[in-house]
């Protein structure tokens, strides 16, 4: 299933794989000039492909290297001869992404085919929009914010998902996440587009919650094990139980790795 929809110059191409006629989990791609920053999953690949014919989009901008935004790739490449950029930490990933995903991965997005974008620099031009490529890591150490200054418009990805984003992947850093909103904030960013497809305006208010709830989150984290309280009696403590999302991600999100990815460095 694909939702188009307009947010002044910028598309929202919000995707997912129906299921019962639903979608469980959403996906996005935003085009903004002659530019489209990710390309979703591969089970929306050739919906996408299909609903790009005739936009004019001269390049694909990935975010990061996770199959959810990286699907349509090798589709778009081969469809609409598009451009594709890339972190440069990413490279190697999407020219041998993951085959080993989790079942839900599979079942939701599948496996995205190999591609190979060139590496991005320091900015990219969108039509006629400059976007400033800003490091973000700690949802994957790759994730790179697309942000239009003059506009105020911030592809963030997998930066943030929610006021209060209770789970994590054990790769994830919430120190760095904490520490790459506030740089994101500190930008005064008018509106967020974020990977799941929503898009926020006002940005500030819900980019402060979550640099709020991840703040508090860190000092809680800190003060339990400093008492010496490993991290899964500390999901009892902060948070009474398990994720029901642990259950259906065979473990891979959970409460506990939200917990633990504050106890690595920042
Ligand atoms: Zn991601």
């Amino acid at each position: 299933m694909i939702r188009i929809s307009q947010h002044g110059p910028v598309t929202c191409f919000k995707m997912g794989r129906e299921m019962g006629g639903r979608v469980m989990y959403w996906c996005a791609a935003y085009q903004v000039g002659d530019v489209l920053v990710d390309s979703g999953c591969a089970h929306t690949a050739e919906e996408l492909a299909q609903a790009l014919v005739g936009r004019g989009v001269r390049a694909v901008l990935n975010t990061h290297h996770h199959e959810d935004h990286i699907g349509g790739n090798a589709l778009l490449a081969e469809r609409l001869g598009v451009e594709m950029y890339a972190p440069a930490a990413s490279l190697e990933r999407l020219a041998a992404p993951e085959k080993k995903l989790y079942p839900y991965q599979m079942l939701m997005w599948g496996p995205a085919p190999p591609s190979r974008p060139q590496p991005l620099g320091d900015e990219v031009r969108a039509g006629q929009h400059r976007l400033e490529v800003i490091p973000a890591p700690g949802h994957s150490d790759d994730l790179v914010v697309y942000y239009e200054p003059h506009q105020g418009w911030a592809f963030v990805s997998d930066l943030w998902v929610a006021p209060q984003q209770k789970t994590s992947r054990d790769h994830e850093n919430s120190r760095q996440i904490l520490a790459a909103q506030k740089a994101l904030a500190a930008r005064q960013p008018k509106v967020m587009f974020t990977g799941m497809g929503d898009v926020v305006d006002p940005a500030a208010p819900a980019l402060a919650a979550s640099i709020a709830f991840l703040q508090e989150m860190a000092a809680k984290v800190a003060d339990l094990a400093a008492r010496g309280m490993e991290p899964p009696r500390m999901v009892e403590e902060l948070f009474g139980r398990e994720s029901s999302l642990m259950a259906m991600t065979q473990g891979q999100l959970s409460y506990e790795n939200f917990v633990r990815s504050f106890l690595k460095g920042a």
